[in-house]
């Protein structure tokens, strides 16, 4: 069953991890996607892996005029855009006290201010098709607070809340939008992170197809009625944790 079939997607930071994993997933059930990053080798040999139906775009989400290129390139080359998935995000660690005001910057550009320019250029081609489906990719550390990641905790719930602003603003035009909220998952960002996953109900981190799923089902019609809200998959981690005894 092709659940996305016919639908252009745009995703950002798409050339690995997540993004890409997004990607092949929207293809697989019968999208055609442009994927934007500011990696191009890896972009470009992901679009390749993926066939004919992705197309890679040097996108920096901090350059509004790449955002212009990125739709353009599903506008012209794909016939429209139906999807935004605003995935590109950095991590940078230090608790509060050690926390520099350029960490705080670059993550503020990137993670929040990179959504807004993501979104403000896709709104004229998502009005144009008459529908669209808004994903704006936020964390666990945009339902709690999460030690050592100030800045990445402050632009994801500022993504969440963004995104619910955007569902009432663009509701008239039948673009919906929610954000999703994963836990730990294994991807490049977390690679060599400690991540103790022992005092999280299910125990163990996501794989990045577990996330794919929640993308594909927000992309698609089936979530015709969800907007401004938030979908979670984090293995249990905002439930809640583990007594060491249990
Ligand atoms: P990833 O493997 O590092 O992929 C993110 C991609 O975005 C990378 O290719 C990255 O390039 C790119 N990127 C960075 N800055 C960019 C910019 N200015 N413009 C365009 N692309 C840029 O990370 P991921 O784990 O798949 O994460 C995807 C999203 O999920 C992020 O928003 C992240 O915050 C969120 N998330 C991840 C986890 C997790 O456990 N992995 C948990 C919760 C939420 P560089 O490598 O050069 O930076």
């Amino acid at each position: 069953m092709a659940r996305v079939a016919g639908k252009v997607a745009l995703i950002s930071g798409g050339a690995r991890g997540m993004g890409a994993a997004h990607a092949e997933l929207l293809v697989a059930e019968g999208a055609k996607v442009v994927i934007g990053d500011i990696l191009d080798a890896e972009g470009e040999a992901t679009a390749a892996r993926l066939g004919d139906s992705v197309r890679f775009v040097h996108l920096d989400v901090t350059k509004p005029d790449d955002w212009d290129t990125a739709v353009s390139a599903a506008v012209d080359g794909f016939g429209g855009l139906d999807i935004l998935v605003n995935n590109a995000g950095i991590a940078n660690f230090a608790p509060i006290e050690d926390y520099t005001l350029e960490q705080w910057n670059l993550i503020i550009a990137i993670n929040l201010t990179g959504t807004f320019n993501g979104i403000k250029a896709a709104i004229p081609a998502l009005k144009k098709s008459g529908h669209g489906s808004i994903i704006n990719i936020s964390s666990t550390a945009g339902i709690k607070g999460v030690a050592a990641l100030p800045g990445y905790t402050a632009a994801k719930f500022a993504v969440r809340g963004l995104t619910k602003e955007i569902a009432i603003d663009l509701g008239r035009y039948n673009i919906r939008a929610n954000s999703i909220h994963p836990g730990n998952i294994r991807t490049p960002m977390t690679e060599g992170l400690d991540v103790n996953q022992s005092l999280v109900p299910l125990g163990r981190m996501g794989d990045a197809s577990e996330l794919s799923a929640m993308v594909l089902f927000l992309a698609s019609d089936e979530s015709s009625f969800s907007t401004g809200a938030e979908f979670i998959a984090d293995g249990g981690e905002t439930a809640g944790i583990v007594p060491p005894a249990v």
